[in-house]
């Protein structure tokens, strides 16, 4: 029996930034027309399948309609199932990469994946008029007007996107806030005496380290000096050092 998460893939999130499994449906189609989409779902996860691998098996060789799996989900399936086939339930399944499904869906015109993440949280927030409302003035001053295809979005998200989180400059001394490239300025300006304290607060702790290793330096002074004074005891009194 294939066991179908149809719950999961109702909910209204963005179930895959990551762009390592299947691709989400509700972001593929809300720039895709579903006729475009209909032979493309994984038959796994029911979302848009990535890495598309082909179900070949003589078992089931009657099956009229090309069955497509995502790589990962395929994987996960044949590990956790003790490598039966997702369709007949058994061994050896037969499968090869979905060449024509998989240039097809690189194809495919998507918008950025944030934005669409960021536009279901506004709109879960209209309906449940509740949320986090100053998130939601931040996020709609900024905009992510990319559209590009699928194999476009990798580089998009690490290298272009404006919706792309970043660290404080002042993330090792213990501002946590994440920004964005719009309000990464603005975020200095206003935390300038935070950033000015949390500052304060390592140089104090540096000075203690200073000190503690000033005193560690004297300490060893001193036993270099009392080492030195009892050497000097023994060789006044004629005795022989003791070997170990
Ligand atoms: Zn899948
Ligand atoms: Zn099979
Ligand atoms: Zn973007
Ligand atoms: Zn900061």
């Amino acid at each position: 029996m294939l066991l179908l998460h149809e719950e999961e893939t109702k909910t209204k999130k963005l179930n895959n930034l990551s762009l390592e499994g299947c691709y989400d449906k509700n972001w593929i189609s809300s720039s895709n027309k579903p006729r475009l989409l209909r032979n493309l779902q994984c038959l796994l996860c029911k979302q848009i399948a990535n890495n598309a691998m082909e179900i070949i098996c003589n078992e089931h060789e009657d099956h009229k309609e090309t069955v497509l799996i995502g790589e990962k989900c395929l994987k996960q399936y044949l590990n956790e199932h003790n490598n039966k086939c997702p369709i007949g339930n058994h061994d050896h399944c037969n499968y090869v990469k979905g060449q024509t499904a998989r240039n097809f869906i690189s194809e495919l015109k998507v918008i950025c994946p944030r934005q669409f993440g960021i536009d279901l949280n506004i709109k879960t927030n209209i309906e449940t008029k509740e949320g986090d409302t100053s998130t939601e003035i931040e996020t709609k001053k900024q905009y992510c007007i990319f559209k590009g295809k699928i194999e476009e979005v990798k580089n998009h998200l690490q290298n272009e996107c404006c919706l792309k989180p970043l660290e404080c400059k002042f993330k090792e001394f213990g501002c946590d806030d994440i920004l964005f490239n719009f309000n990464f300025q603005k975020h200095l300006q206003l935390k300038g005496n935070q950033h000015s304290n949390l500052l304060l607060n390592n140089i104090s702790i540096l000075q203690n380290k200073i000190q503690q290793y000033q005193s560690n330096e004297n300490n060893t002074q001193i036993l270099k000096s009392k080492i030195e004074e009892q050497e000097q005891y023994i060789h006044n009194n004629g005795m022989k050092k003791k070997k170990k």
